[in-house]
């Protein structure tokens, strides 16, 4: 099996290396990784510049190719130009905090694999709860056998799963949960403070996610709790019920010219 294995933390983050040694045992292992880090890239893309990668050889470990632009762009990249093959899998991480709820719409991780959900790939994204100690070789050792499972049960040509593991504390995890995506909004604010011309700038200061309430039964309250969880994502953002609601209004009729 060929991977294809990338992150938004950028080529040199411990994450990605200790999900490479593991998911060598899987197959043969091509990396393609933003250059720097790229946190919250979303799904953002490079149009207006040209994208430099270069082939880089990172540890001793591994040769892969480091790019000058978002995740998604590197998963571009792995299949119309730098790789001789189209890989088997995609594989996006491990990120170093969670990407739960609404942060999955922020995350360059999960955008990562969706890149390759689109692409025709089946898809991982593997994410680790922010900690002072992210213990990454565990939780490598952790996904690959999430990884394996889900490959044992089936995983489709453009099928998406975003794996999220809570902070690696004595005892946790607790097991694994299947959950939905929260929407929950994050305990988050902003910090206004003053430029050196007397104007104001803010920053945006995100809480712990153990600050954010979630009640429902979600992602976000699987890794609050100390859980693994697997959520299955799509990349179709289409609201199907109203979908066919939408349909049934009147609509204005258009003059044609
Ligand atoms: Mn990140």
């Amino acid at each position: 099996m060929r991977i294809l294995l990338t992150n938004d933390d950028g080529i040199l983050a411990p994450g990605l290396l200790a999900l490479y040694r593991e998911l060598r045992n899987l197959g043969q292992v091509d990396v393609v990784a933003p250059e720097s880090v790229q946190s919250a890239a979303a799904h953002s893309i490079t149009v207006r510049y040209p994208i430099i990668a270069r082939p880089l050889h990172v540890g001793g470990e591994f040769h892969g190719y480091s790019v000058e632009g978002s995740p998604a762009d590197c998963v571009k990249l792995a299949f119309h130009a730098v790789l001789d093959r189209k890989p088997d899998l995609v594989v996006s991480g491990i990120n170093a905090g969670a990407n739960a709820g609404v942060h999955v719409l922020y995350s360059g991780t999960v955008a990562a694999a969706a890149e390759g959900a689109i692409q025709g790939c089946p898809a991982i994204a593997v994410s680790l709860e922010y900690s002072d100690e992210l213990n990454f070789t565990r939780a490598a050792k952790l996904s690959i056998h999430v990884i394996r499972s889900i490959l044992d049960h089936g995983i489709e040509p453009g099928d998406l799963v975003s794996i999220n593991i809570p902070d690696l504390r004595e005892g946790w995890p607790l097991g694994i949960r299947v959950a939905s995506q929260s929407i929950t909004p994050y305990a988050e604010s902003f910090e206004q403070r003053t430029d050196p011309n007397g104007r104001p700038y803010y920053w945006l200061s995100a809480k712990s996610l153990r600050e954010t309430l979630e009640h429902e039964d979600t992602d976000l309250r699987a890794v609050l709790d100390g859980y693994i969880c697997v959520t299955p994502l799509k990349v179709n953002l289409t609201d199907r019920a109203r979908l066919q609601h939408m349909r049934s209004w009147k609509w204005p009729a258009l003059e044609t010219r």
